[in-house]
């Protein structure tokens, strides 16, 4: 079997390239990747020698690149995880937003429906969802949920999901799609909570707390991730959408005093500053569906999780220079 992974040089990608290239050495594994700032071709060294991988350095928006691409290798198979993702940068700039996470979409289902009905993989998010209220901890997005983006970034990933569902059902398009909660661990760009407050707290420079640090996330170890999209990619259903999340929600402030705690590195590098525009206050996630359907369950502690990515940072720190 040929996979196609795009966005395969970030964060998530590359760390289900390694899963993947390791649970499956006999299938071959194409990554097209516009190599932006958030991903590096220096992250996909250790699979340089593996002669079932390939780098190809392209735009998901390109239509003619993706097209070439798609005659040359003839994917079976393809796993979208590109996109612009961090959503300070999508309250600045929503253009490229909506050009790579929805545009880019479009041109790779497109390919997927005219080169004979190739199985397409969305990797999308809990932010597509919006928001739950802080004092409601029994509420959970469940996959029925609506659709109730707050920024320009959950607004571009949910507008995906539609067409991704609108492609199933006019074109019969075999897609799935899987919306997961934050993840955290090694490779990951440190702008986001975990990554710069590390990279910070390593340099001991003022850690950026956005207002009272109360808002929740639900985390999960990367490597979690990767395992559920490969259980999707094996036993889920077509045009079935799966939640993914890691039953374990802290507050951005537990998550920085933690990662404090385990560099020995004082609280007063906490600094306060005025509250992202629109700042989401709590996710969580029901994942009965994957649970019961798939068998998928969160395996990493957050604890020995966070362990190891500080670990990572520590000895990779150089690699965002
Ligand atoms: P990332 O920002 O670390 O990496 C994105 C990758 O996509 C980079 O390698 C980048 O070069 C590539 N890319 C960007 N635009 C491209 C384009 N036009 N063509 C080809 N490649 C392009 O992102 P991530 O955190 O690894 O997220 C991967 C996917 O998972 C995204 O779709 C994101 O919405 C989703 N997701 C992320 C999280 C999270 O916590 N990070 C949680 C849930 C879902």
């Amino acid at each position: 079997m040929t996979i196609l992974v795009t966005g395969g040089a970030g964060f998530i990608g590359s760390n289900f390239l390694f899963y993947f290239l390791r649970e499956h050495p006999e299938d071959r594994v194409i990554c097209l990747d516009k190599l932006t700032y958030a991903g590096q071709e220096s992250y996909l060294e250790p699979l340089r020698s593996n002669i079932n991988f390939r780098l190809v350095k392209g735009d998901i928006c390109d239509r003619e690149a993706v097209e070439e691409l798609f005659t040359q290798e003839k994917p079976d198979l393809v796993v979208n995880f590109a996109a612009e993702t961090h959503v300070d940068r999508s309250i600045e700039d929503p253009d490229v937003f909506l050009e790579t996470n929805l545009m880019g979409t479009e041109v790779l289902m497109d390919a997927c429906r005219t080169h004979g009905n190739i199985r397409f993989h969305q990797v999308s998010t809990d932010e597509v969802y919006g928001d739950l209220p802080l004092d409601r901890p029994d509420l959970k997005f469940t996959e029925e949920s609506s659709l109730n983006p707050s920024s320009p970034y959950s607004a571009s990933k949910a507008s995906a999901d539609l067409l991704v569902l609108a492609y199933h059902r006019t074109y019969d398009l075999s897609v799935t799609i899987s919306r997961c909660s934050n993840n955290y661990g090694p490779y990951q760009y440190p702008e986001k909570l975990i990554p710069l407050t590390i990279r910070r707290a390593l340099n001991d420079e003022p850690i950026p707390v956005y207002g009272t640090g109360e808002n929740i996330r639900d985390w999960l170890y990367v490597e979690d991730h990767c395992k559920a999209i490969d259980m999707i990619l094996q036993k889920g259903k077509i045009g079935e959408i799966y939640n993914i999340g890691g039953q374990c929600e802290r507050t951005n402030l537990e998550v920085v005093r933690e990662i404090l705690r385990e560099l020995e590195k004082p609280e007063d590098l906490i600094t306060f500053v005025p509250d992202r525009k629109g700042h989401d206050l709590r996710y969580a996630m029901d994942i009965s569906k994957i649970r019961e359907e798939l068998g998928w369950k969160p395996e990493t502690d957050f604890i020995d999780g966070l362990k190891k990515t500080i670990q990572w940072y520590k000895e990779n720190l150089e690699l965002f220079n």
